[in-house]
């Protein structure tokens, strides 16, 4: 914290990690200080910082910060999203970026941990502006990134119409033609179920970790918060194999829709009309629309946090804990505050960490880039089915080595170390870099 202060939520996930991790660290605790392991691994190998100008509709300049940390390639080159949005500092985009390398690590593929972003707020900004500033951002940014250095993607603020300006600029500073970000439009390079992929991923995560404790998702309530990317696939995925996702949420508010959300029309508000949860429950009989935050209230068998950090607190998880549920499944990055997290634990609920829960969405956008480098596309069955054996894997991953270390059941401790002991092993075979 002394060196590197004002970064609250980097730090939080650093003791989250490094404290479930002590397990694994104390086995090899004489060779890992004196390579300084753990002190590596928390300083990223590159942090880039930038100004970003650009011009708004009304002709006046408007200036931006851009970030973009190149955390640790021990297993292959960066690998994460942009975040534009108000609230972006290098504090939350370290945050982000340390978790990644652990995430991208247990998805078994390729990749390394890197993330960034902006401050800049995307909303009600018209496509001009949001162009003009994409475009701004990549004149920095492209000669810090490439198919195999640092594969940026999108993340909270950037979907797909951000990631095509961001690439139609990077190819035209560059001359290439390649997949140098991931979500891209499915005309020029995106691969089939990137859309779908952190959200059906996360209920494909969630399902094999309620088999492993006899149940399943049929005929269960669950809780949904957030409307973005993840939200709407997790709830879409969640009624596929029979649940029935009670709420939804954005900054502004929630619905409770005892019928069950009607996906059809939240991706026609959120994906087509870039609207707000009132459109929703304004067009929707059996939706109550609520002001402010409130989805962990309703009683539910599964609670699955999609919108962003820190969004669930430790009141939350007493309703949670009283409403009997079952299990937490983070779709978000850290949705769960360090408190709430052991309170869950500690109350028998199952808990289904960020960093492997959601991997669903960077495991595919790593089949985009093989897609890419091989120039050819595959259906989107056979992406879907790979990614239903990612998620399958990283939950027995998690699950073996909680019982190697005698604690069954903590996925927590799981992920960190599955994911911890495959980045150090190739730290260590690439000497000290
Ligand atoms: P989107 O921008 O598509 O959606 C974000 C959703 O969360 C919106 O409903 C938004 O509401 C809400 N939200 C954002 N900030 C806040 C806030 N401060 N308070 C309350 N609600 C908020 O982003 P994604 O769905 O892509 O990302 C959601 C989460 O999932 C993030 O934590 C992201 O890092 C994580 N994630 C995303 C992946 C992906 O593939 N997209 C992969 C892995 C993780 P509003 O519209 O009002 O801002």
């Amino acid at each position: 914290t002394k060196e590197n202060p004002g970064e609250p939520e980097f730090h939080q996930t650093l003791n989250e990690v490094y404290k479930s991790i002590e397990v694994a660290v104390e086995e090899n605790e004489e060779q890992y200080r004196k390579d300084a392991v753990l002190e590596r691994l928390a300083n990223p190998e590159r942090q880039i910082k930038f100004r970003v100008p650009w011009v708004d509709d009304e002709g006046q300049v408007q200036v931006n910060t851009g970030y973009r940390v190149q955390f640790n390639s021990a297993i292959g080159p960066y690998k994460g999203g942009l975040r534009f949005h108000p609230s972006v500092n290098i504090g939350i985009i370290k945050f982000l970026g340390f978790e990644q390398i652990f995430k991208n690590s247990l998805t078994g593929l390729p990749i390394g941990g890197g993330k960034g972003g902006s401050n800049f707020d995307p909303k009600g900004k018209s496509d001009r502006e949001v162009m003009s500033f994409c475009q701004s951002f990549m004149n920095e940014l492209y000669r810090h990134i490439g198919q195999d250095q640092d594969v940026p993607a999108g993340d909270i603020g950037v979907g797909a119409r951000e990631v095509g300006y961001l690439y139609g600029q990077y190819k035209r500073l560059t001359k290439q033609y390649e997949g140098v970000l991931t979500g891209k439009g499915l005309t020029f390079g995106g691969s089939l179920a990137r859309t779908e992929a952190t959200g059906y991923g996360l209920l494909y995560f969630t399902n094999e970790m309620l088999k492993a404790n006899n149940e399943t998702l049929k005929d269960k309530t669950a809780t949904v918060s957030g409307s973005g990317n993840v939200a709407i696939y997790a709830i879409e995925k969640a009624q596929q194999l029979g649940a029935k996702v009670v709420t939804a949420s954005d900054s502004t508010g929630w619905v409770y829709d005892p019928k069950g959300i009607d996906v059809a029309l939240l991706k026609e508000i959120k994906e087509v009309q870039r609207g707000r949860m009132s459109d929703y429950a304004a067009k929707r009989e059996s939706a109550e629309y609520h002001e402010g935050r409130g989805v962990w209230q309703i009683k539910s068998d599964v609670a699955l946090p999609c919108a962003t950090q820190n969004e669930l607190t430790l009141d939350d998880a007493k309703l949670i804990v009283e409403n009997d549920t079952l299990a937490v499944s983070e779709g978000a990055n850290m949705p769960t505050t360090l408190d709430a997290t052991k309170y869950l634990q500690d109350n028998g609920i199952l808990f289904g960490p960020a960093k492997a829960a959601n991997a669903g969405g960077v495991a595919v956008s790593a089949l985009e880039m093989s897609q890419n480098s091989e120039r050819l596309y595959w259906t989107f069955d056979e992406v879907d089915n790979m990614l239903k054996d990612i998620m399958t894997n990283i939950f027995s991953k998690l699950n073996t080595t909680a019982q190697k270390y005698e604690q069954d059941k903590n996925y927590v401790l799981g992920a960190n170390v599955a994911g911890f002991e495959r980045v150090v092993e190739a730290m260590q075979s690439q000497g000290i870099v």
